[in-house]
């Protein structure tokens, strides 16, 4: 029983093969660069999925708000092609294999819905087609269709913001926000669809293991907050004051407008499908969330 995640080195990937190994996988990552229990993508292109493969799963991608990168044509190719190549190539590989996994499960992002402080969408919910982030999305999804006669139960989560310790934006912010200077972004007032890292682990592994559950899910936390939620629930996790704002010229400033905006901008994401599966979320509102992700010491 083989897990193969591409780009299982990165933030959920490390948790989800964490908790997958405690339910008895074997893990073997995709990644550019060898090493122990991990493949090469141009393995994985020369070769296919060794037939163990039960789950395939890809959570690659050249990190969008890397802080040190300019958001130049360069670069938006490689935060296309990072995702929408690999997926592809994971799909290739699954068409071609004889011995099919029993599911392929992608991630995507809520970029895929348009900014909007008034309605509320579920997966039904227009989207995927009004700037560079949602065109992704829909791309990065259709990479990930498979042929009917391949057979292959197929999930895309569309996820909102990972908040956990060990990476993503909580990592980037925990310093500000514990000397007290943290605060929303902009003006806070727009909606921040968010999930907390172990319930996106939960919902991949729900979607790995839940038989009828196909097509695509929304990663995110029932409780719809706003910007200024999230950072009110960060500093009072950590007994700090958070109303330093960062403004949006900054924002835009710091990463362009175009980049900036998945920070300065949002739309209200609720999960249907998740609701419907019966996925039960281990911290389904911001303030608990917070309470686990503000802890100083974690053992494992
Ligand atoms: P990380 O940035 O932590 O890890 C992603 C992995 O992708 C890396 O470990 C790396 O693996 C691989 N990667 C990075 N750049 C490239 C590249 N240019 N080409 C091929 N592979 C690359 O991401 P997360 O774990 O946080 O997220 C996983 C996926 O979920 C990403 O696609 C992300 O866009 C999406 N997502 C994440 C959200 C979040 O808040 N974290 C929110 C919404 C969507 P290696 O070095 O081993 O090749």
């Amino acid at each position: 029983m083989t897990f193969l995640p591409g780009g299982g080195s990165g933030f959920i990937g490390t948790a989800l093969s964490k908790s997958l190994q405690k339910r008895g996988y074997e893990v073997l990552i995709v990644s550019r660069k060898p090493g122990l229990w991990r493949t090469t993508w141009s393995d994985i292109n020369a070769k296919g999925l060794p037939d163990s493969t039960t789950a395939v799963v890809n959570l690659a991608g050249q990190n969008v708000l890397d802080p040190f990168r300019r958001w130049t044509e360069g670069f938006k190719q490689n935060v296309w092609a990072s995702r929408v190549n690999t997926t592809r190539y994971l799909a290739q590989a699954i068409e071609m294999s004889k011995v099919k996994p029993k599911v392929f499960v992608t991630a995507s992002g809520v970029g895929y819905y348009p900014p909007n402080t008034s309605e509320v969408f579920d997966e039904d919910g227009p989207g995927g087609d009004f700037d560079f982030l949602s065109r992704l999305c829909t791309e990065w999804e259709s990479a990930a269709d498979l042929s009917p006669s391949a057979n292959v139960r197929t999930v895309k989560i569309r996820t909102g913001v990972v908040l956990g310790r060990q990476g993503g934006m909580v990592q980037q912010l925990f310093l500000p926000f514990f000397m007290g200077v943290g605060g929303p972004v902009g003006s806070g007032t727009q909606p921040m669809p968010w999930i907390h890292i172990q319930d996106i682990v939960g919902l991949f592994i729900h979607a790995i293991e839940k038989e009828d559950l196909t097509g695509v899910v929304n990663g995110v936390a029932p409780d719809v907050i706003t910007n200024k939620d999230f950072a009110s629930a960060f500093g009072k996790a950590l007994w700090r004051p958070s109303f330093l704002p960062l403004p949006t010229f900054a924002v835009n400033l710091m990463f362009s407008e175009e980049r900036g905006k998945i920070m300065t901008e949002g739309a209200k994401v609720v999960s249907k499908k998740a609701f419907e599966s019966g996925y039960v979320f281990k911290y389904p509102d911001i303030n608990s969330a917070a309470q686990e992700f503000s802890r100083l010491i974690y053992a494992d």
